[in-house]
């Protein structure tokens, strides 16, 4: 059956916080962001009193809203066809400048990013997977500590799974190397597959390599394996 969108009488993406107050999440593909949401977010700032923070993962979020002003801003951002995290899906790739803005980038990351996103972003997945792509191996956008990395190296890009931050963090395991955007979406879709039919409630990517083995990531997506990379 389709989803109305709304859940306890509220909008989806509409959320209400601890103190009583509402926020919104804006999805920013590829870290940027364009006229379009700039003006949005500056009227309901304006007009709603909104704060506007800018996440560790590259997103806007709308703070401080009441309900009437949260209904009305989901309502602005709509219209303007601003993409609103509303369900438990694929997020946003957390991304760096990459190739030709870095001095030091191998890869162009931005295009990949946003691809990446209009190729899985429908994705329902539980919480939590992480990706990231980063130019090179500085890792600036932390693709080395999430669920599924990708590194730009000078021959493509290397696939790292099952890191993560927190309490105990751990860097993410190398699966192999890939050369082509399409690798890369095939990488993911494989990989979050493999993390829906074995995670358990609050599960990492990191508990089911742990379950599973590497070996077992590696048999299940096959990919060849640049010998310049260690
Ligand atoms: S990861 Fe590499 S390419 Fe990306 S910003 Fe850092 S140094 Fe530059």
């Amino acid at each position: 059956m389709k989803s109305s969108g709304i859940k306890n009488g509220l909008i989806a993406g509409l959320k209400k916080k601890k103190d009583g107050s509402y926020s919104i999440s804006i999805e920013c593909p590829s870290g940027n962001v364009s006229t379009n949401v700039l003006r949005s977010v500056t009227s309901i700032a304006e007009k709603y009193g909104a704060r506007v923070h800018l996440t560790t993962v590259q997103k806007i979020m709308l703070l401080d809203l009441n309900e009437k002003g949260g209904r009305e801003a989901m309502r602005v951002l709509k219209k303007s066809g601003i993409p609103v995290k509303s369900k438990r899906t694929l997020s946003q790739a957390m991304v760096c400048v990459g190739k030709p803005y870095c001095p030091l980038g191998l890869q162009e990351t931005m295009p990949l990013a946003r691809y990446l996103y209009d190729q899985v972003s429908h994705l329902e997945i539980p919480p939590k997977l992480k990706m990231a792509i980063s130019g090179c191996p500085a890792c600036c956008s932390w693709a080395n500590m999430v669920d599924v990395g990708f590194v730009g190296t000078r021959k493509g890009f290397k696939v790292l799974i099952g890191g993560h931050g927190g309490y105990k963090p751990v860097v993410g395991k190398l699966l192999g190397t890939v050369s082509s955007k399409h690798e890369i979406v095939e990488v993911v879709r494989k990989a979050t597959g493999i993390f829906i039919a074995h995670t358990r409630k609050r599960g990492r990517m990191s508990d089911v390599i742990d379950k599973l083995g590497l070996d077992f990531f590696k048999k299940e997506i096959p990919l060849s394996m640049d010998k310049s990379v260690d």
